[in-house]
């Protein structure tokens, strides 16, 4: 083949199924769930009673765990693992590029005696001590002290991870220096789940709930994601490098007759999802949903909602798994945000409330006037805090993928706003005027007396254009990217939210003294503040228009439109105070996040920079040259027999060609640019002149694909990776 592109085109025409599908008759997934986990019924066979339930209380009630029982845990976890073939245990963490790590060791030490037998403590258990030194720390940690330890997240169980080449036990858990501050995004969940947790029991005791249930956010991640063949993927250096196309015209075909959203699953892709289910299965985690998206070759998977703890890490599995069960189906599952200009690109949902075992879900409108005067309350705390803190929602999708869908006018924009539905909104414009006309025909709405009228579930997907949607019973954050971990998000949605209820508890318990008599007459009047201060937040409108975004200007919204003009709300002093007021994050522990941050901004776009000057000067250039020497021997040749040719392709070709080539050496200087030992002046280089500079090489190279023939075009086309299947 004459090039990579033709090569791949062959071998994905030729594709055949390797393996036999799957049989679930034979395996049903019902035996298959939680078998490769250490689950509590796991535990409650394997462990002394007084130590499961001490474990349990930990677990259930975040109640601090002896030391003693450790050492139990160990053993037992051990001889399960060992019967399930498994011979290393890791450490698994969550470091703060987003990724997940781990550290791998034998259960193996040798017995003195030239033998050796396995061996596996409490204190292996608990703590260990990888070589973090390769992690960005964000000056936390000098890379000469090296030292951080990896500490057993028990709220998080361990689990069997099955490769080709064997069986490991892992054991989730969090990533701090030896001072203690948090290297990684585990801890600070963990962290804000316990704020959430103190503020939300003074609310439910004001409304006469004293039993002191564990209140924990849940979250529910839907994530979005590209399937593609893998040929093709190796014949696109981009991809390959940077997961997403630097360079590729729109095709003729796009997504506008949207045939695939919700259309039938093609085989291939039915058989990876099917595999991806079942390992998700094996590992605990409840997959629920599956169908196509928007774009051709989009899909997406979602899980039933969990603790926002355990949903952060399996999600994080969840990622892992999809790409080693695509390469098994030879595809490759592009989770990039952007992989492919013009088309949709894809999000996280993540699918947010909190609960507890007695009081359930917190964002249930109940069914009494006292159930839904809480709930309100806790609607208008959250209304409030994203008002209050919307820069902060902002900030923590920020990223280079990110900001390429955005505003895109396929996700939300850079505005952060509420979506309430029509009733709910209505309902708290009664509460903003002091109780007005009610829509409960004939009533007037007064809290702690009325009932809600009926909310509809899923209100929200009637309105994919909001940021953060309220949908029947949760609160739904859709700025979250397809490639970042959730923690970040719900770090901040647990902690704003935290100070809000915290804010509106010191409120209540000031005006009402203790007298329950009291509540709801000072109630009514938090929640019409609350609306009057913070009410301009909440929007149902069309989110990719025009006209919001004036309005949201008019209305003093922030839009920061790139991720360098969302990071620095993380160096304000209101987050650093409410980080640091709720022991979510320390200043220092902030910073470094920023640094890292910035940093990987940076990188990132550094690395794209550098594959698009390397694939425009050694592939597209090259094809250029070729087809533009193919017309001017034509040309001539022609006129040597005295013929006539119309030289204005020629032409075309040869002004692209220069402007090519012009526009490389541009970006070449762009990014030789001395570089700036200051984070935020190099990150603002980047965002304002090599991000142009790379976009004005892609739109050369993108028009000559519309001239160069087709034999000679070296990448794999839009139509080609997005339609063959
Ligand atoms: P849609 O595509 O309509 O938004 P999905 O069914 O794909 O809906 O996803 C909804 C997600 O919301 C699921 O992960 C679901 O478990 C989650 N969810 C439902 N209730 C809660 C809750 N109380 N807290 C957190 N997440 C929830
Ligand atoms: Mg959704």
């Amino acid at each position: 083949f004459s090039s990579p592109r033709l090569a791949a085109i062959s071998a994905v025409t030729n594709y055949k199924p390797s393996s036999a599908p799957m049989n679930f008759l034979e395996e049903p997934t019902s035996e298959l769930f939680n078998c490769n986990v250490f689950s509590p019924s796991v535990m409650k066979k394997r462990l002394p009673k007084p130590v499961y339930k001490a474990l349990m209380r930990t677990i259930e009630s975040g109640e601090k765990l002896d030391a003693s029982v450790a050492d139990m845990v160990a053993s037992a976890m051990k001889d399960w693992a060992i019967e399930k073939g498994a011979t290393h245990y890791a450490h698994v963490f969550y470091p703060l590029t987003g990724a997940t790590a781990e550290k791998h060791d034998s259960f193996l030490s040798p017995d003195g005696e030239g033998g050796a037998i396995a061996e596996f403590s409490g204190k292996q258990l608990i703590q260990g001590e990888p070589d973090g030194s390769s992690f960005p720390t964000g000056g936390i940690r000098a890379t000469f002290e090296a030292r951080g330890y990896t500490i057993w997240d028990v709220t998080s169980p361990a689990y069997i991870l099955e490769n080709a080449n064997g069986t490991t036990l892992c054991i989730p858990t969090a990533f701090v220096s030896w001072t203690g501050e948090a290297l990684d995004k585990k801890t600070p969940v963990l962290r804000s789940m316990q704020a959430l947790n103190t503020q939300a029991q003074r609310i439910l005791k004001l409304f006469g709930h004293t039993d002191g249930a564990l209140v924990s956010s849940t979250a529910g991640p839907e994530q979005e994601y590209f399937l593609l063949d893998r040929n093709f993927y190796y014949a696109r250096p981009d991809l390959l490098n940077a997961g997403r196309t630097l360079f590729g015209a729109k095709p003729p075909k796009g997504q506008e007759f949207d045939d695939h959203y919700f259309g039938a699953i093609p085989d291939r892709v039915l058989a990876f999802m099917l595999e991806v289910e079942r390992e998700l299965f094996k590992l605990g985690i409840p997959v629920k949903t599956r169908h196509n998206e928007v774009a051709p070759g989009q899909f997406e998977i979602a899980p039933m909602f969990e603790f926002a703890n355990l949903a952060t890490d399996h999600q994080q599995l969840t990622m892992t798994t999809l790409r080693k069960v695509a390469e098994k189906h030879g595809m490759v599952c592009l989770t990039h945000e952007k992989p492919f200009a013009g088309v949709n690109g894809s999000g996280k949902h993540v699918n947010w409330s909190m609960g507890s075992a007695s009081h359930g879900n917190l964002l249930d409108p109940g069914e009494t006037p006292h159930d839904n005067a809480q709930f309100l309350l806790i609607c208008a705390a959250v209304i409030r805090a994203v008002h209050k803190y919307q820069g902060l929602l902002r900030a923590v999708v920020a990223s280079s993928s990110n900001d390429h869908r955005l505003g895109a006018n396929e996700a939300p924009p850079a505005i952060i706003s509420i979506f309430l539905g029509d009733q709910l909104t209505d309902v708290f414009e009664q509460i903003k005027s002091g109780g007005a006309n009610s829509s409960i025909p004939g009533g007037t709405l007064t809290v702690g007396v009325d009932v809600l009228p009926p909310l509809p579930k899923d209100a929200g997907d009637r309105n994919r254009t909001s940021p953060f949607a309220f949908t029947g019973n949760r609160f739904e954050f859709r700025a979250v990217g397809s490639n970042q971990s959730i923690a970040g998000p719900l770090v901040a949605m647990n902690t704003i939210i935290a100070e809000s209820l915290d804010f509106c508890a010191t409120r209540l318990e000031e005006a009402t003294g203790g007298d329950p008599e009291k509540l709801h007459g000072e109630l009514q009047k938090l929640l019409t503040e609350i609306m009057n201060e913070h009410g301009s937040i909440v929007f149902n409108g069309d989110g990719y228009s025009q006209e919001w975004h004036d309005e949201a200007a008019k209305r003093g919204l922030l839009n920061l439109k790139t991720t360098v003009d969302a990071l620095p709300v993380l160096e304000g002093d209101d987050v650093k105070e409410l980080f640091s007021k709720y022991g979510v994050l320390s200043e220092r522990e902030l910073e470094s996040r920023l640094e890292i941050y910035l940093e990987q901004y940076v990188l990132s776009i550094g690395v794209e920079a550098k594959l698009t000057v390397e694939v425009a000067r050694t592939m597209i250039f090259p094809a250029a040259i070729r087809y533009q020497n193919d017309l001017a021997s034509t040309c001539s040749n022609l006129k040597i027999l005295g013929f006539e040719f119309d030289t204005d392709t020629l032409e075309v070709m040869t002004s692209l060609v220069k402007s090519l080539q012009d526009s490389i050496s541009e970006l070449e200087s762009a990014i030789a640019e001395p570089a700036s030992d200051e984070l935020m002046a190099e990150a603002k280089h980047c965002c304002e002149t090599v991000l142009p500079a790379m976009n004005k090489v892609r739109s050369y190279a993108d028009a000559l694909e519309g001239y160069v023939a087709d034999d000679l075009w070296p990448l794999p086309t839009y139509q080609e990776m997005l339609f063959i299947k």
